[in-house]
């Protein structure tokens, strides 16, 4: 074939293909738009496990009526202007990517009001393709609105998991934000059902007794930890409470969701000898780190990250939660290395 530049939709559908994996990922970037936008309540509606709609409504910012289309074009974004920027990244997003990447495989629609302004407005796009924007009622805020996900996109249909994978990936997910956010009211609804409500007071014990309990609520250890501006906190199991797998080993950095795995085996080195062969702790822990240290612009989905120093980082994890280990339970420090 001839070398030919892509057509702006074929380059959409391709970036979206990183940035919209599956319908957790559609909320994933919904979430952090509204709580970019400073949401204190955050309500989310799914029906068909995310398929038929994905629906986020927010008590945020907003968007003015004239910014509405270029919120929906590619690479449009109110959070970066350089690419000196990228190493001070405070946002969650900052790509300008999601809303267009998502309209592009969806039947999409925003209605949103500025604070303060006396009319809101809404734009539809279906396919990539966007309509004129148009005046519209409703609370100040945002509401997106993802339907028919993939309509346009048979093949992507074919990779996504059996229904109720795809509902406990978005369970799991918005509960993990939640976790992140204890001061913002989440609510998640799955085919009119509650799967979520958070009250947004602050406590997090209370978010991981949705996640995992009471009982295991009420055993996690909490950690708290802090050197040279690096912070950790958090909850992390005691020796006695194990899983056969290291899925139940979350981190936030700066707020945000990352895996990582060098990070997991910092945090399951520090049990040492504590564990039987193939044990692993649960947890989930806080990373505050000066933003510079930190390279977000690593993964499409913002789901991994670089860090400046690695080494520091994962002695900070190793030492916090060590010390949590050790004020906590009741084992010789013994075996433990400092
Ligand atoms: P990014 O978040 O990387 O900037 P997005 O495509 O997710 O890119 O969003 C584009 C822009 O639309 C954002 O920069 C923001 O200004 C605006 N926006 C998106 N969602 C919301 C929301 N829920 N509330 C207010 N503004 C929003
Ligand atoms: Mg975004």
């Amino acid at each position: 074939m001839p070398i030919q530049i892509l057509s702006d939709d074929v380059a959409s559908q391709i970036a979206a293909g990183e940035v919209v994996e599956r319908p957790a990922s559609v909320v994933k970037e919904l979430l952090e738009n509204s709580l970019d936008a400073g949401a204190r309540s955050i309500n989310i509606r799914i029906e068909g496990a995310g398929q038929r709609l994905i629906e986020v409504s927010d008590d945020g910012d907003g968007i003015s009526q004239g910014e509405l289309t270029l919120a929906v074009a590619r690479h449009a974004t109110s959070k970066l202007r350089t690419a000196e920027d990228l190493f001070h990244i405070t946002t969650l997003g900052f790509r300008g990517e999601a809303l267009a990447s998502i309209a592009s495989v969806s039947r999409f629609s925003i209605t949103t009001r500025r604070t303060g302004a006396e009319v809101g407005s809404h734009i539809r796009v279906e396919g990539g393709a966007a309509r004129p924007v148009e005046g519209a009622g409703g609370p100040e805020g945002t509401e997106v609105r993802v339907e028919d996900l993939f309509f346009n996109v048979p093949a992507r249909l074919k990779f996504l998991k059996h229904d109720s994978t795809e509902r406990g990936q978005i369970d799991g997910l918005v509960t993990r934000y939640a976790l992140a956010y204890p001061q913002v009211r989440f609510q998640l609804w799955q085919d009119n059902r509650a799967t979520l409500k958070t009250s947004g007071n602050g406590d997090r014990r209370e978010i991981l007794a949705q996640l995992y309990g009471i009982e295991i609520a009420r055993q996690l250890l909490e950690v708290n930890s802090d050197e040279d501006g690096r912070h950790m906190n958090g909850f992390i199991s005691p020796v006695a409470l194990t899983r056969s797998n290291r899925r139940d080993i979350t981190f936030f950095i700066n707020g945000r969701w990352v895996q990582s795995v060098p990070l997991t085996t910092a945090l399951v080195q520090a049990y040492h000898t504590l564990l039987m062969v193939g044990r692993f702790p649960l947890a989930v822990v806080f990373l505050n780190l000066p933003p510079e240290e930190v390279d977000v612009n690593v993964h499409p989905a913002k789901a991994e990250v670089r860090f400046r120093e690695p080494e520091r980082i994962f002695s900070l994890v190793q030492r916090g939660t060590r010390r949590a280990l050790l004020a906590y339970s009741p084992v010789p420090s013994i075996g433990l290395p400092q």
